[in-house]
């Protein structure tokens, strides 16, 4: 089980939030037989998300990153009570690692965008994205929230891989400066930032996410922990909603080609099987509708 916190470091006037997600990402990992630098990108997104979502009362936040590199679109999502997914489109990329590092930046590529959407219920649903700069997945999130949000961040995201492929550490934080930040308490940030290790390497030491914001800011106050867990909300009901809204000339067809309709999700790979006896069904519904 993963931890994410919102928590308020004493003293300073930012907002500081820090997540461990190891058993978010083994999982996905394991269900979509992700690549080493997929696995690390993916686990990138969903600490992303999972920090994004930290904030929420309801609703859920998904984040979209695609860029030009072979790992193709990748999608991650969190919801208010810490429920986790995400899909990349290339699971197999390979790419061989740099001075140690999986590069991460050259899967996803440059050249795209970065996006995230809020949906809050109640058919209240922001969207705003903003080009990718590096495909690093952390400076991108950052550069987004600072840019189309306008909300001065920095985040670091890091996922550690072990040698047969299975996730050793994952997590990440993000800062937020609020407005009435003082000079001086900037200048303290970011020099403590700068001696701030790779967020894997305090992973690894056994730093709780609390501990990584306390290691950057002295005390802090959690005001809020919530578990996160890797949860698919696919259904057979949303399958059938999805065939529905494919209307009813395309769900004739499938009838009369008298196939069974199976559909995998990409997310947690359950696999929905639909009789023909179903599709009528479903047309049905249509036709009543
Ligand atoms: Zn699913």
């Amino acid at each position: 089980m993963g931890k994410l916190i919102r928590a308020l470091p004493k003293g300073f006037n930012f907002r500081t939030f820090a997540v461990e997600c190891r058993d978010v990402v083994e999982p996905a990992r394991v269900l979509q037989d992700l690549s080493p630098v997929a696995t690390a990108a993916l686990g990138r997104a969903l600490a992303g998300v999972a920090l994004l979502s930290a904030d929420l009362k309801f609703g859920k936040v998904l984040l979209q990153i695609k860029g030009d590199g072979p790992i193709g679109e990748i999608l991650a999502e969190g919801d208010h009570e810490g429920r986790l997914r995400g899909t990349v489109h290339n699971p197999h990329v390979f790419l061989e690692p740099e001075n140690k590092k999986l590069p991460v930046g050259k899967a996803v590529g440059k050249n795209g965008f970065i996006s995230v959407v809020k949906d809050l219920g109640l058919k209240e649903i922001y969207q705003s994205s903003a080009e990718l700069i590096s495909g690093e997945i952390a400076e991108d999130l950052a550069y987004y929230l600072t840019v189309s949000e306008q909300i001065p961040s920095v985040v670091a995201l890091g996922v550690l891989v072990d040698r047969d492929g299975s996730v050793l550490q994952a997590g990440g934080y993000m800062i937020q400066k609020l407005p009435q930040a003082k000079e001086e308490e900037i200048v303290f940030v970011e020099e403590r930032l700068k001696a701030t290790p790779p967020t894997t390497e305090l992973l690894s030491k056994g730093l709780s996410p609390e501990g990584i914001l306390s290691f950057i800011f002295g005390e802090v106050e959690v005001l809020e922990e919530r578990e996160v867990v890797f949860r698919c909300t696919c259904s057979l009901e949303r399958v059938k909603n999805a065939l529905i809204a494919l209307g009813k000339k395309e769900l004739e067809e499938m009838v009369a080609k008298g196939e069974p309709v199976e559909a995998t999700c990409h997310f947690c790979r359950a696999t929905y099987k639909l009789s023909i006896d179903d599709l009528k069904e479903l047309l049905g519904t249509i036709s009543e509708g």
